[in-house]
């Protein structure tokens, strides 16, 4: 939002979440814990994930049940199961230690049980931030909101993200642009949010670019997380829309990679939707250039990303069913399958972004 538009009407809430952030304060998961009353909680992380050792020890004996079996877009059954053991362990809070995956499955736990959520990520998905969830059965991908969803703490430390290897980082750090680009155009956006989603665009792409040379950098790795911080924060006050519906759909149809797949889309539909954007794409200039569908497409390239939809998996056949699925979709152009089917077409075929496609 630029000076002239101060008149802009817009409405303002503050949602309420703690946020811990700061390279080692996984350490403070205890006291967070403490701080929400809680003496019997679920770790939930899988067996790979940096920093379950030292959850556990800090937890000590608040720890009072453990899952380790995560998986992307949350299998109905997979939430069932670990719902089940939280029910018969007698936890009264979740604490996550992951990505959007270990997230994920503590909101679908919470959707059931109301129980509290400290998420502790460690990639740029932004999920510990929304009041958002997903589940996945029979090639079906459910999302909604809800705020019982929503984690009460975040604890963001960066050394957690100092090993996410390449070919996680960027399309992470995509997501997290997934959800600045969402904000800034969502109809329920408001001046604040607009400020955070641009300000994380602005960190993205100069912290992911710094990687590349020495992916341990804790500085560019902690600017990435904060950037996830606010990308989150502004998706959470806004909401999704037709990009993140086609990630859906694809990831619940075909199991997808979520942040390889938004990273693909994502520089199409900023074609689809930048002519009916002056204000954000003004705004994002200094970072994207002037065309931002472009800068997102060859920032990817640069930072050894796929931009492939064929790559991840997908055919023609199934971008024709999703782009029949999406009609109706929130964005700022009304969507219509034949512009959605081209934008998909040449994500199939590697072809860079046109805008008006
Ligand atoms: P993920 O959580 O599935 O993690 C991907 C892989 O990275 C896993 O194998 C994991 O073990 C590994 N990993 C995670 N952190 C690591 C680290 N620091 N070092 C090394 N390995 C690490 O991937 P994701 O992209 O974070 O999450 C995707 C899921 O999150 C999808 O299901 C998506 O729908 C969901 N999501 C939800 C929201 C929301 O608001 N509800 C937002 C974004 C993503």
């Amino acid at each position: 939002m630029t000076s002239s538009t101060h008149s802009h009407p817009f409405e303002y809430e503050a949602r309420p979440v703690r946020v811990v952030f700061g390279p080692g304060r996984r350490a403070e998961v205890g006291n967070e814990v403490d701080r929400l009353g809680l003496s019997k909680v679920m770790l939930i992380a899988d067996g790979n994930t940096p920093g379950a050792r030292t959850l556990v020890d800090v937890l000590g004996d608040r720890l009072t049940s453990c899952w380790d079996e995560v998986a992307q877009h949350v299998p109905l059954e997979l939430a069932e199961r670990a719902g089940k053991r939280a029910a018969a362990d007698g936890v009264d809070g979740l604490v996550s230690l992951g990505g959007g995956s270990a997230t994920g499955l503590a909101k679908a736990i919470a959707l059931d049980t109301g129980l509290p959520i400290v998420a502790v990520p460690t990639t740029y998905a932004g999920s510990e931030l929304t009041p958002v969830f997903g589940t996945t059965s029979a090639h079906h991908k459910r999302t909604g909101v809800d705020e019982r969803v929503r984690p009460r703490v975040v604890i963001y430390d960066p050394e957690l993200t100092v090993g996410l290897p390449p070919a996680l980082t960027g399309p992470s750090a995509f997501n997290a642009l997934a959800h600045c680009l969402a904000a800034l155009w969502s109809p329920d956006g408001d001046p604040l949010t607009s400020a955070l989603a641009a300000d994380a665009v602005r960190i993205v792409t100069t912290s992911l670019p710094e990687l590349a040379s020495d992916p341990a950098d804790l500085e560019a790795r902690s600017g990435l997380q904060y950037a996830a911080f606010l990308a989150g924060t502004a998706l959470g006050r806004t909401g999704t829309g037709l990009q993140h519906r086609i990630c859906h759909l694809l990831g619940g149809k075909l199991n997808l990679p979520h942040a390889e797949t938004h990273a693909v889309i994502l520089p199409h539909v900023v074609a689809l939707n930048a002519p009916a954007g002056p204000e954000w794409v003004a705004r994002l200039e200094p970072f994207l250039g002037s065309d931002p569908a472009l800068g997102l497409w060859e920032l990817a390239r640069r930072s050894g990303l796929s931009t492939s939809l064929s790559r991840l998996g997908a055919t023609e056949e199934d971008a024709h069913e999703v782009a029949g699925q999406v009609a109706g979709s929130p964005n700022p152009v009304p969507v219509e399958a034949a512009a959605v089917e081209a934008l998909l077409g040449r994500s199939l075929d590697d072809l860079p972004p046109s805008v008006g496609q």
